[in-house]
């Protein structure tokens, strides 16, 4: 991965990207899909463990309540 080189990254997207990007990647990360992180993060980070040496959160999400 070019934004953590060296490292073996796990990646995670972030959805409910406020932009709207011509030409956008990956146009369902601009809904609101997927579910809360934050409760399972540990968990999945722990998962890899020994496999990963980053974690990388990729994406622009916002609070839809904002
Ligand atoms: S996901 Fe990335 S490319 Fe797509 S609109 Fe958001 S910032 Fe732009």
């Amino acid at each position: 991965m070019a934004e953590a080189p060296l490292e073996i990254s796990l990646t995670i997207s972030i959805s409910n990207c406020a932009f709207r990007c011509h030409g956008c990647h990956s146009q369902y990360l601009q809904e609101d899909v997927g579910k809360p992180l934050l409760p399972d993060l540990q968990g999945i980070i722990e998962r890899y463990k020994g496999l990963i040496s980053c974690v990388c959160l990729m994406g622009e999400g916002r609070n839809p309540a904002e």
